[in-house]
């Protein structure tokens, strides 16, 4: 047992236990909104990434004052087209609809050359305490967008998402090599850094 105990302001299986197993090391447990048999959707009204983890984390703070609660916010920013689809990333042309998001973004494109298809994934944790205290830390990975889809691991953008610390797409990537230098993987590298100055203070 710990007595380290994290809300996680998500109702998604595999996000919950992506975290469990990051935290666990630091004597972290992660409990999920389904733990504690709360249902609720949270609208992400916000404009950036951090409003949108912090509006998540807050309102879920508020509901249970009990544990501190920490949230997520991600998605694909490619430079072309002004970082689009950023915040926008799950709901880009269906919601929550990855290949129409894909074909959309692949559309977008067009024949651009590859050396122009930067894009980077970028994910904000954000922490907040029943007592108010806040921590906001963002991790980011660079690639480039291909022409096709490539590899049918992941979720999301990973098969279009072409990673040169890897030499192939996070589609083809397996979910270890993912893991290891993955936006998230950065964001909670930095959080667990901050994470005893928050926990104290
Ligand atoms: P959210 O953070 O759950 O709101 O997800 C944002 C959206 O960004 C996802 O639905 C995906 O479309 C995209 N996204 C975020 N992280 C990844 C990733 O690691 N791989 C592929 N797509 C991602």
């Amino acid at each position: 047992m710990t007595d380290k105990k994290i809300i996680l302001a998500t109702n998604n299986a595999g996000k919950l236990k992506e975290f469990k197993t990051l935290l666990a090391p630091k004597g972290i447990e992660v409990l999920g909104l389904s733990d504690l048999d709360q249902h609720i959707e949270i609208a992400e009204t916000g404009t950036t990434f951090a409003e949108n983890a912090l509006i998540k984390a807050k309102t879920i703070a508020n509901l249970m004052q009990t544990y501190p609660v920490i949230s997520d916010d991600s998605g694909l920013m490619v430079k072309p087209l002004n970082d689009e689809p950023g915040i926008y990333s799950a709901r880009y042309a269906g919601d929550h609809d990855d290949a129409a998001n894909i074909k959309k973004l692949l559309g977008k494109l067009g024949d651009l050359s590859f050396e122009d298809r930067k894009a980077r994934f970028h994910a904000t944790i954000a922490a907040v305490k029943p007592n108010g205290q806040q921590l906001v830390v963002s991790g980011e990975v660079e690639g480039y967008i291909t022409f096709e889809v490539r590899g049918i691991g992941g979720f999301g953008y990973d098969p279009i998402f072409f990673s040169p610390e890897l030499g192939k797409t996070f589609g083809e990537a397996s979910a270890q090599e993912k893991k290891l230098i993955s936006h998230r993987r950065r964001a909670i590298d930095a959080f667990l850094e901050q994470f005893d100055e928050w926990w104290t203070a």
